[in-house]
């Protein structure tokens, strides 16, 4: 199937072959056409499906057919849970829209008011932007609802998970009734399809499925090993394998800047990258792992969300992350649309539980590989599958 048979028209068509798409990916091949219907949405979909382009395309071409937009008006609005999110769906959609006159901008708390405030007084065709922000700007009247045509919730397992919930329930109260509504989610958790319901009137359901969760191009694999051995084992693995990059994900900021440390001391250099760092350091420590200018780069989850890199080829996951769907997440962030990607796991005994959990979710058990002299001293057992767990807690960044 080619992008031409979905229905969009040539200045999309253009600017799709610019970026260097061939054929659309399974979400797109589904959502676009659905969107295009004008109907409601809701879609199971893990980032690195290229589930931005299923929505960000049909929307750009129904805007492109109508008026453009008044003062401080917008005509598409997208949600998003993070910064980084936001601005990578931006720059998104101005790729997409390259051949076109629509206009589009990223909105996210933590940084000066003014711009953003600037940015909308002419009005933008799609306004990106984490529910914070956004709210508070409404709130101050910089932008109006009532021009706004569809909404789309990206990431909403991922907002519910930050606490999102009333800032996106105020949102949807003040836009206008009669919207096309668009929900994608990693997971259609019972969270989720709460929220849909609540939200979303008469909505199609897609899902691309559950193999998207262990997609045959990420060859996931873990290592048991015993927790005071982990940055001694890590920094074991770069210098045997001479990796040329990866993204490592880690729990807490602390424990960040700390691996970044000890990796130090033994020769290898390695960012941190988290919520306490500035906007503008996390940006140009993206840019600089974008360009491969940094190797290594020490993630907490909450920090990495939404991060996307062409050719990531592999994440390790230093500690084991918690919920399930989080390792879903963290995984999708390498093998992005069929590239091929590694996802390395370090489990220690106290992380069996959860282990367990991840392998339920993905309904396999995740390949164990020795290296030699990390054989820990408190072995793993071997997971039990559709283990259901008894409390639920909450990720830390
Ligand atoms: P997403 O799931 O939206 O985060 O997209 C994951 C990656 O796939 C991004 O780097 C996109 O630029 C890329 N991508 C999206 N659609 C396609 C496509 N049809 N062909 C090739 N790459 C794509």
């Amino acid at each position: 199937m080619s992008f031409s048979t979905l229905g969009l028209s040539t200045p999309i068509l253009d600017a799709i072959r610019k970026v260097g798409y061939d054929k659309p990916t399974d979400i797109q091949q589904k959502a676009i056409p659905i969107v295009l219907e004008g109907k409601n949405l809701i879609a199971a979909a893990q980032t690195g499906t290229g589930k931005t382009a299923s929505f960000v395309l049909p929307i750009l071409e129904m805007l492109s057919k109508g008026e453009t937009q008044r003062k401080k008006r917008i005509r598409a609005l997208i949600v998003v849970p993070t910064r980084e999110l936001a601005i990578q769906v931006d720059e998104k959609i101005k790729q997409y829209a390259s051949e076109t006159k629509l206009t589009s901008m990223a909105m996210f708390g933590g940084v000066d008011y003014q711009p953003q405030k600037q940015g909308l007084v002419d009005g933008v065709d799609v306004l990106v932007s984490t529910p914070g922000r956004l709210i508070d700007l409404y709130g101050q009247k910089a932008v109006y609802f009532e021009e706004v045509e569809v909404l789309v919730l990206d990431e909403a397992d991922r907002m519910l998970d930050m606490g999102f919930i009333e800032d996106i329930n105020k949102i949807i109260a003040r836009l206008p009734q009669d919207i096309q509504n668009l929900l994608f989610s990693a997971t259609l958790s019972n969270p989720v399809r709460d929220l849909a319901k609540s939200a979303i009137d008469s909505a199609v359901e897609i899902s691309i499925g559950k193999h998207s969760a262990s997609k045959s191009n990420i060859e996931q694999w873990l290592v048991t090993v015993d927790k005071d051995k982990k940055s001694a084992l890590l920094a074991h693995m770069i210098n045997e394998y001479q990796w040329e990059q990866a993204l490592i994900f880690i729990e807490t900021k602390h424990g960040a800047a700390k691996l970044a440390a000890q990796l130090e001391k033994r020769g290898i250099h390695a960012e941190a990258f988290h919520s306490g760092r500035s906007q503008h350091i996390r940006a140009q420590l993206l840019n600089d792992f974008k360009a491969g200018k940094i190797q290594y780069m020490i993630a907490t989850g909450v920090g990495a969300r939404g991060i996307d890199i062409h050719d990531l080829p592999r994440v390790i996951n230093y500690d084991l992350p918690y919920p399930a769907d989080e390792y879903v997440h963290r995984i999708g962030r390498t093998g992005r649309a069929d590239k091929n990607g590694e996802a390395i796991s370090f489990v220690s005994k106290d992380n069996f539980k959860n282990l367990c959990m991840i392998e339920s979710r993905l309904g396999h058990l995740i390949e164990r590989r020795e290296i030699e002299g990390f054989a820990p001293r408190k072995e793993v057992p071997i997971s039990i599958l559709n283990y259901v767990p008894k409390h639920k807690r909450e990720p830390k960044d």
